[in-house]
């Protein structure tokens, strides 16, 4: 099912969940075993992120350098294929400008609509790993708005137009000069296709009603799904913001610092705090709550239970 029809006619909020393909060497049962435990909770459906591959140097016996190519995850159409041949659930892939030719995305776009997927989430991608700012692949495009355009040009050519979602960010991207510059650019993405929203981890719901608040106000009228994830460790309190570029309220920090040498406590900390944030982001009218399992089901296992 389209998911911007699905969040406007569900008769109650529902979970949504997204997963990282695994590693190469894992199999396709040890895929569906790591998704089973999530299905039973009515999922709407599940996002699969993309992983532009990682360039390595090695050198070699003459002293020079040779670049290689390295993925080290299985693609994200093979775990669309395998989910949606083993679950009756929609599959979410993310498509990522970063890495990718036009011509790349038409043939990725191609795939998936092969597959029967009516929904992506289109992204611009992270940088590659020693770059200070994201460098589009030539021929490829630099805005996740171009990436929109562009995606919805070609479903639409092939007679079974997508339904796209795009990220937003309600303490804003980091490379944006204000959230207001931010907003702007999610407005391009909506103008250019987008038909749904799915937004960064947050620990403080104000901060969420706040952006939602100013993206009504932009004129911005597709459903937004907050995103959310459990803190689960001590050493999350300093890695989140530094990759997310995400604030964690003092009154979560305060009470994992309180504990730190006992990561049981941490853990239940973290996932009462989640579970919180899942019931006030309900009662205050959000069609649904997607959750970054970031390979912990068991955390998520729990939040869902208590919350849906
Ligand atoms: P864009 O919307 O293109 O914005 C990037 C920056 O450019 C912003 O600062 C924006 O304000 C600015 N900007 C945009 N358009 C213009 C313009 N015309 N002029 C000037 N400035 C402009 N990354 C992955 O690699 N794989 C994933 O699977 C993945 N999944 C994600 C899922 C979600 C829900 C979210 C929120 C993020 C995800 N990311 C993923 C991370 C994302 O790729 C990065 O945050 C990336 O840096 C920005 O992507 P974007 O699509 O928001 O970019």
């Amino acid at each position: 099912m389209r998911i911007a029809e699905l969040l406007k006619s569900s008769a109650k909020p529902f979970p949504s969940i997204e997963i990282v393909p695994p590693l190469k060497g894992v199999t396709k049962q040890g895929l569906i075993e790591s998704v089973k435990p999530f299905v039973e909770f009515n999922l709407g459906y599940i996002n699969v992120t993309c992983h532009r591959d990682e360039i390595d140097f090695r050198q070699e016996d003459d002293g020079s350098f040779t670049r290689h190519l390295v993925r080290r995850r299985i693609s994200e159409t093979a775990v669309c294929a395998a989910i949606q041949s083993e679950f009756k659930i929609d599959v979410v892939p993310h498509i990522i400008c970063g890495g990718a030719t036009a011509d790349n995305i038409n043939t990725l776009v191609q795939d998936f609509l092969f597959l029967g997927i009516e929904n992506v989430l289109a992204l611009r991608g992270d940088c590659v790993m020693g770059e200070k700012r994201f460098t589009p692949t030539p021929g490829g495009y630099r805005y996740a708005s171009e990436l929109v355009a562009s995606i919805r040009q070609i479903s639409s050519d092939s007679g079974k137009p997508l339904c796209i979602g795009v990220g937003a960010y309600p303490e804003k991207h980091f490379e944006a000069a204000n959230i207001q510059a931010d907003i702007l650019n999610l407005k391009r993405k909506v103008d250019a296709g987008a038909d749904f929203i799915i937004t960064q981890m947050f620990f403080d719901n104000a901060v969420f009603y706040r952006f939602r608040d100013m993206c009504c106000k932009a004129g911005i009228n597709v459903p937004i799904v907050p995103g959310l994830k459990p803190l689960s460790s001590v050493r999350q309190v300093e890695l989140l913001p530094k990759s997310f570029f995400i604030d964690i309220p003092f009154g979560l920090t305060s009470e994992i610092e309180a504990h730190r040498n006992d990561a049981a406590a941490c853990y239940l900390i973290g996932q009462q705090w989640c579970m919180e944030q899942t019931r006030d982001l309900i009662s205050n009218g959000a069609p649904a709550v997607h959750f970054y399992t970031m390979g912990r089901p068991d955390n998520m296992i729990e939040i869902l239970k208590s919350c849906f």
